[in-house]
Order: structure tokens, then C-alpha cells, then sequence
């Protein structure tokens, strides 16, 4: 139907909206940058789409991205000739903002405008980023393989609603116009333009082509009638240049463009492998955890591309969930153009390249702790509560993440995870054969347990693991370098070797002249307990809970009361 309806945005709409252009406005250049990003995934899908559909290309296979500007209406124009939508399509995509992540960003908002100004750099801004610098947006889209008269219009002031409706529109693909708000006139430059899609979108793998900036003859004269082309950018995929021709630069401007982030990765890999399995890698580690981090369905990240050409984005496949932050492409030459979810799951080649990425990420990681302590510290309080779910979730890469952990420690001093379990074992006492730790909701409760009284005493060291992962890490990682990870909370604590013979001697008799004691307390808790016992792990406190060996700790218990179970 062709009738035109207007519609109302989420209540959120606002709020985003004003938020983004109080947060960006220091950065504002880059609606364009998430615009061209759009109008290139738009391409990368008919390129997908036509694979199995040659006509969808119509009479119109070189796809591309043209940028204009008009002084005089003060507009600037996005136009490509990719997928575009249906009806159903915009009203669903940028009609709402109901989108996947939206509603984990709204729950992370403070209130607090700088706090929450932060946090919006980390989200992908996307489509609404236009509204930083328009105050009315106008596209026009058609979907390739419909008809002329199923185009779409689409119309708002950013502010509460939109307007819909159906129109003629022979051309396939989108143009969206932005009206520029009163004082954002930089923006209708043809230099300062270039400079920005320079910038953020080189190495789209599309070129995107601008008129050519009129040069004065002679007599200053401008000749207006011939209008050239030009296109702007480099327009080939960085990760195709061999690595001498890439400056550190470029690396990081792709990041912002895969990523849509605004800062500078931490660092990144990549890599051309040739041999079995043919394929070009560039990972990056993020500098900063995304706003869904938690979001454990929320899996993207990684773009898969086969000779170039997208396929999808989707980690599931390339990356284990604990590596859910690195970003980055994968592209092949060794699976078919037409490669689907399904195959996907059972490829041999992306098995062994996920393989082999995660080993890269690993060692990149491995390295940066040994050389770059800083660094590696800056990337464990953003990452490090993911990297304690990797020794649950790969056996094989057991060893290495074992390696990369990090704890606060009773010798640390402080609740900074900082102690690699090799530099635990580096000062274990002379005929200490176990790692010992304690998990708890809090560091202060897991100083203070009284479970560290003894341990306190003998001078021997305890990790304090108060992350709520911890639990599932301890019964994942049961042994470092030979030596059992004991909870010090935990059965019948038994120090072996680190006990003197006086000592145990000591330990006999006190626990023989109190045998009438420990049968009454057992009579009178009864039920309420499985075994009572005299310990020697006190020296202040007078009795203190323990689980059995092969128990739930007390702690994981307090977890799951909380989680209702
Ligand atoms: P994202 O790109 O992260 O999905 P955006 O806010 O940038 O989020 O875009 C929202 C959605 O709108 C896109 O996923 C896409 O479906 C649609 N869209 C935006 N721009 C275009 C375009 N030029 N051509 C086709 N679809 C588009
Ligand atoms: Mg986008």
C-alpha cells in the first residue's frame, strides 16, 4: 500500500538522541563514517544475495558509494546502489530503535552525562548518528528485486516520530539526505568532506565517488558544465596489503571502521597463511570491553569474507565465547561463495582457522604480559573475568590461559588482580606442593575470612578470587604446573610437609582431651551439619565453617541462593 502513516520511535528515542549529540559532539565527522558503513554493508549483502540471484543486480553491477553536497539547500547526500529495504524493512531497522544491544546500552545509563558519555563511545552509534549534525533526515530506498513503485520514503526531525510512505523509485539502493542543523556548515566543503571519508572509510572495499572539485581557469573563471567523478578513497581491503606496506596508523583507522569504536586498539595480529588452508587474518584486542560484553548472545565481532567478498559477521564459529571481544576479518579462499550457517558449523577449514586464530590471539596476549606488563594489566581489568572463562571452555589452550590469569593475592595488598600463578609458585614455602586460594563475595570478606588465619601464620600465600566466574574457574583449572589447586575452605585442611612433627604431635592431644566436646556440639547441631571437627587452621577465631572436598563452597552456594535456585 502506498499510503503514508507516520510513527512513533521508541519513548528511548530522545534521550539517545540527545545524549549522542551532547557526547559526540567533539567527534561529530564521524555520522559519515557509520553512514558509508551502512551503504557498504548494503553492498556487501546484494554481493551476497546475487550469488544465487544474478538479476538482483538489475542493469547495475559496479556497486558503489556516492557522497554530495548542495551549499545552497545545505544538504549533504549518501547514495548507494546496495540492497536496500522493503517498507517492513525501514520500519523495522531504523524505524525503532528496539535493536539488539539498544536495550543493554539503556541499562548501563547512569544519569550521570559524563559517565554516560563514555559509554556511548563504546556503543556502535549507527544510522542515528546522522542526527548529531541534521535536524531532519530524508531516505529514499528500494529493495533490489522489487519494482520501481515499491520504493520507500522516509522522513524525521530525530525528535519523536517519523513518517513512512511508498514512492516511485527506479534507481535500487538508498539515499539519504541530511538537512544540516544551523551551524554545521563545515560539512558543505568539498576538501573538508574528502578529508573525513579519508580518514574513517579508506579502505571500504568499495570506492566512493565525489564530483570533482571545480578548478578555476586562468581568469578565475569556474566551468561549471563538464562534472567529473572521482573516487575518493583507496577502496581495497587493508588486510589484503602485505603487512610492510601498513602503517600503524591505517591498522588503527580500519579498527574504528570494523570496530566502530572511537579509541585506538590495544594491539592487533595479522596475519597471511598460506598451505592447507588458505586465508588472511587481522585481529584486533579492543582497548576498552563493549557495552554488552555480558550479553553472551550477542555475538559478532568477527567479518567472514570469502575472496573478498562478505559473507557474514558472526563469532560463533571463528571465535570461542571467552575471545567474544576481539574484532576483526577472516577472509578465505578455501570455502564456496555460497558457504551457509549450516556449513559453517561442520567446515574443516573454519575449524582449523579458528584454531589457528585463537593460538594468535593467545601468543599476542602471552607476549604482551611479558613485555608490556602495563599494557597487559590495562587489558586484564577489561577483559580478565572473560579470559577466567577460557580454562572451562578450551581444554586445549588450558596451559596458556593458566598463564595469562591474574589474582589479587594475600602478599598483593590490594584488590588489583596482579599475581600470575607463576608468580605464585615462583615464592611457594619450601615443601609447599599446593596452590592454595579462597573464593568470596567480596575482597574485604575474603582478607578477613578466618579461614586465612593459619595460613597468615605460617607465612604461606592465598589468591583471593572474589569474581563471580572464579567458582566455575577453580573447578575447571584444577592444577598449575603440577600443583593442585586446594580451596583453603575447603575438607580436612591438611598442610602435609609444612607441619612440623611438634606441631602435629600438639594437634593429636588437644584433639583427643576435646573428643567429649566435639560429640556434644555434634549432638546438639545435629541435622543442621555433616561433621564436626577440631581444626587447626584457627588462631584468633574460635569456629569456622567448612565445605567437604568434593562440595559446593559456600560461597558458590550464596551464588545460586541469589539466582533463585
Ligand atoms: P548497524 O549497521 O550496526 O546494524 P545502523 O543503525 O547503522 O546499525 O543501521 C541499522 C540498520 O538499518 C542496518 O542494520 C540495516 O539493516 C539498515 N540500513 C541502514 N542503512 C542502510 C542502507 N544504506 N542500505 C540498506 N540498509 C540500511
Ligand atoms: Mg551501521
Amino acid at each position: 500500500d502506498a499510503h503514508k502513516e507516520t510513527l512513533g520511535f521508541q519513548t528511548e528515542v530522545k534521550q539517545l538522541l540527545n545524549l549522542m549529540i551532547h557526547s559526540l559532539y567533539s567527534n561529530k565527522e564521524i555520522f559519515l563514517r557509520e553512514l558509508i558503513s551502512n551503504a557498504a554493508d548494503a553492498a556487501d549483502k546484494l554481493r551476497f544475495e546475487a550469488l544465487s540471484d544474478d538479476a538482483l543486480y538489475e542493469d547495475d553491477a559496479e556497486l558503489k558509494i556516492r557522497v554530495a553536497f548542495d551549499e545552497k539547500a545545505r544538504t549533504i547526500t549518501i547514495t548507494d546502489n546496495g540492497i536496500g529495504m522493503n517498507r517492513q524493512e525501514v520500519i523495522d531497522n531504523i524505524g525503532t530503535i528496539a535493536r539488539s544491544g539498544t536495550k543493554a546500552f539503556f541499562g548501563k545509563l547512569t544519569g550521570d552525562q559524563a559517565k554516560d558519555s563514555q559509554l556511548i563511545g563504546q556503543f556502535g552509534v549507527g544510522f542515528y548518528s546522522a542526527f548529531i549534525v541534521a535536524d531532519k533526515v530524508t531516505l529514499k530506498t528500494r529493495r533490489a528485486g522489487l519494482t520501481a513503485e515499491h520504493g520507500v520514503l522516509w522522513e524525521s526531525g530525530g525528535e519523536g516520530e517519523f513518517s513512512i510512505e511508498t514512492i516511485e523509485k527506479p534507481t535500487r539502493g538508498t539515499e539519504i539526505t541530511l538537512h544540516l542543523r544551523e551551524g554545521e556548515d563545515e560539512f558543505l566543503n568539498g576538501w573538508r568532506i574528502r578529508n573525513v571519508i579519508r580518514k574513517y572509510s579508506d579502505h571500504i572495499n568499495l570506492p566512493i565517488v565525489m564530483n570533482k572539485e571545480p578548478v578555476p581557469d586562468e581568469d578565475g573563471k569556474i566551468d561549471d558544465s563538464v562534472i567529473e567523478d572521482e573516487t575518493v578513497n583507496k577502496a581495497t581491503a587493508l588486510w589484503t596489503l602485505s603487512k610492510n606496506d601498513i602503517t600503524d596508523d591505517q591498522y588503527k583507522e580500519f579498527y574504528k571502521q570494523v570496530a566502530h569504536d572511537f579509541e585506538d586498539p590495544l594491539s592487533w595480529s595479522h596475519n597471511k597463511v598460506e598451505g592447507n588452508t588458505e586465508y588472511t587474518s587481522l585481529l584486533y584486542i579492543p582497548s576498552r570491553a563493549p557495552f554488552d560484553l555480558w550479553d553472551r548472545d550477542r555475538m559478532h565481532g568477527i567479518k567472514l569474507y570469502v575472496k573478498r567478498v562478505f559473507i557474514m559477521e558472526d563469532s560463533e564459529q571463528l571465535m570461542p565465547r571467552y575471545l567474544r571481544f576481539i574484532r576483526g576479518v577472516i577472509d578465505t579462499n578455501d570455502l564456496p561463495l555460497n558457504v551457509s550457517r549450516e556449513i559453517l558449523q561442520s567446515s574443516k577449514v573454519i575449524d582449523s582457522i579458528r584454531t589457528a586464530s585463537v593460538k594468535k590471539i593467545l601468543s599476542e596476549l602471552s607476549k604482551m604480559a611479558k613485555n608490556e606488563p602495563e599494557q597487559y594489566s590495562k587489558f586484564w581489568k577489561e577483559f580478565g573475568q572473560v579470559i577466567k572463562e577460557g580454562p572451562g571452555e578450551d581444554f586445549a589452550n588450558k596451559e596458556t590461559l593458566a598463564k595469562l590469569l591474574r589474582f589479587a593475592t594475600t602478599e598483593s595488598g590490594s584488590a588489583e588482580q596482579t599475581v600470575s600463578l607463576e608468580d605464585y609458585v615462583g615464592r611457594m614455602k619450601e615443601k609447599q606442593d599446593k596452590i592454595y586460594y579462597i573464593t568470596a563475595e567480596s575482597y574485604a570478606a575474603a582478607k578477613n575470612s578466618p579461614h586465612l588465619e593459619v595460613f597468615r601464620k605460617k607465612g604461606i600465600e592465598v589468591l583471593l578470587l572474589t569474581d563471580r566466574v572464579d567458582e566455575w574457574l577453580v573447578n575447571s583449572l584444577t592444577d598449575f604446573d603440577g600443583k593442585h589447586l586446594q580451596s583453603v575452605a575447603k575438607g580436612d585442611l591438611d598442610l602435609g610437609e609444612l607441619e612440623d612433627e611438634q606441631e602435629k604431635k600438639a594437634h593429636e592431644e588437644v584433639e583427643k582431651n576435646f573428643e567429649d566436646l566435639v560429640e556434644r556440639v555434634k549432638k546438639t547441631l545435629d541435622e543442621k551439619v555433616k561433621d564436626v571437627r577440631i581444626t587447626h587452621r584457627l588462631t584468633d577465631s574460635p569456629a569456622c565453617l567448612v565445605a567437604d572436598n568434593y562440595d559446593m563452597s559456600a560461597n558458590l552456594e550464596r551464588m545460586l541462593k541469589a539466582a533463585g535456585q
